[in-house]
């Protein structure tokens, strides 16, 4: 691939990154030059500029996005994400990959994204709420159940999700529940969504043990990342027997090669505010902590932290992506080489947007489901994601990633055929 030629700088752009990858699925494919244009390019993207009067009295202009990549499959769908490093070329390029992962776990949906730049651990609750609303208002006519529906992402929640809720209901004039999912179970949210892309990760990551013939009640396992998917997986896994043996987060690692008690590190970090000083393991460099030797890693933090310059150095046999992008394509080739077993972010994080579909069709309906019939469709759509894509792979002699976005990309090229271009 002409990716080893880039600079870091370059390999870390995500928009690059997915581009890439794109290439190469619709090189493989046979697609023609017109449809990976139509695939490519997205199809709307929005820029606003939020004023939010600040606590203090004084004014301040937030910069906020949102892409959507594509509408073929069904309504954009993707989180909103909060954080100073936002930059449209992410956004783009998390709202393309929403596409793809929708597709390829086979939800009605197309794919978007959102992001403001800004630094919510500088802003009060109050300051929060007011961004949240105004953000909503700017971009309300792109918003609504059958256009585009957000859900968390990096720094929001369930909370920030019922400000979408309400300002878009207040602007409609009645309760729409299903513009967002996300949302607060009182608010029409779904059982089982707070858990599910951890529980996701944890089925294809059993689903990949079976198949190399591994055990997990054997199985150490390195987490990088303890909020909401890294956390939830982490629990999930103890009780299923694994051995989490490391978990890094962005303050340091803690480590314990006979494994961590799970629950009580939880506990450690609601009394001390970080995962570090806990007395059933041992602090540890988190610069170091990715390349002990375990049977799988999940990283379940954020982009590009798999790359040229590091992937040598894992010593997994399964990389399980639970966040968006954790790898670099350029680090593809160095892990193929490597023979990891890689299950990539598209299907191994798509538990959540999958609970995200079931929670739209609940609140659609007005009929709420129990978390066991939840988890029983997550776990179905998830196996079978997961083998289709290993299948395809296996058949095309392709790596689990290219077979992944093959699939995606060859059920988003159908819808458009189908459909035609509107003129
Ligand atoms: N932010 C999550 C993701 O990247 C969930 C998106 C959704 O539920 O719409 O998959």
């Amino acid at each position: 691939m002409a990716t080893t030629t880039l600079s870091l700088e370059q390999e870390k752009n995500p928009w690059l990154a997915a581009e890439a990858r794109f290439d190469e699925a619709a090189a493989l494919l046979k697609l023609d030059d017109g449809m990976r244009k139509v695939l490519k390019s997205p199809a709307k993207e929005i820029t606003v500029h939020i004023p939010v009067q600040l606590d203090d009295g004084r004014l301040e202009v937030f910069t906020g996005y949102r892409v959507q990549h594509s509408i073929a499959r069904g309504p954009g769908k993707g989180g909103i994400r909060f954080a100073p490093n936002v930059t449209l070329d992410e956004v783009r390029a998390l709202a393309s990959w929403m596409t793809w992962k929708c597709a390829v776990v086979n939800i009605p949906f197309g794919g978007a994204k959102g992001g403001v730049i800004c630094d919510p651990n500088l802003l009060s609750d109050v300051e929060l709420e007011r961004l949240t609303r105004r953000y909503t208002a700017e971009i309300i006519d792109f918003l609504g159940p059958e256009r585009d529906v957000p859900a968390p992402d990096v720094n929001t929640n369930e909370k920030v999700m019922a400000w979408v809720m309400d300002t878009y209901s207040m602007h409609v004039r009645h309760t729409v529940t299903a513009v967002v999912t996300g949302k607060p179970m009182s608010l029409g949210g779904s059982r089982g969504r707070k858990e599910a892309t951890g529980r996701g990760c944890l089925i294809v990551a059993q689903e990949a043990l079976h198949r190399l013939g591994l055990d997990p009640a054997s199985s150490r396992v390195v987490i990088q990342g303890f909020g909401n998917v890294g956390g939830m997986a982490a629990r999930l896994m103890s009780r299923q027997g694994f051995k989490i043996i490391c978990i890094i987060e962005y303050d340091g690692a803690v480590h314990n090669p006979n494994g961590l008690d799970v629950d009580a590190l939880f506990e450690h970090r609601k009394e001390t505010g970080s995962i570090l000083g806990f007395s059933g393991g041992e602090d540890m460099d988190p610069g170091k902590a990715m390349f002990l030797e375990c049977e799988i890693l999940l990283p379940a933090a954020t982009e590009n932290v798999i790359t040229s310059q590091n992937a040598a150095d894992l010593r997994c046999r399964i990389l399980c992506e639970g966040a968006n992008g954790p790898t670099t394509s350029v680090a593809d080739e160095i892990l193929m080489d490597k023979k990891i077993f890689v299950i990539p972010d598209i299907p191994a994080n798509a538990g959540g947007v999958t609970v995200s579909y079931f929670e739209w069709v609940q609140d659609r309906q007005g009929f709420f489901w129990n978390e066991r019939l939840v988890n029983t469709r997550l776990a179905e759509i998830m196996v079978d994601s997961f083998h289709a894509v290993v299948e395809y792979a296996e058949k095309h002699n392709v790596n689990n990633r290219t077979a992944a976005y093959m699939l995606a990309l060859d059920r988003v090229a159908e819808a458009i055929k189908l459909r035609g271009i509107y003129a």
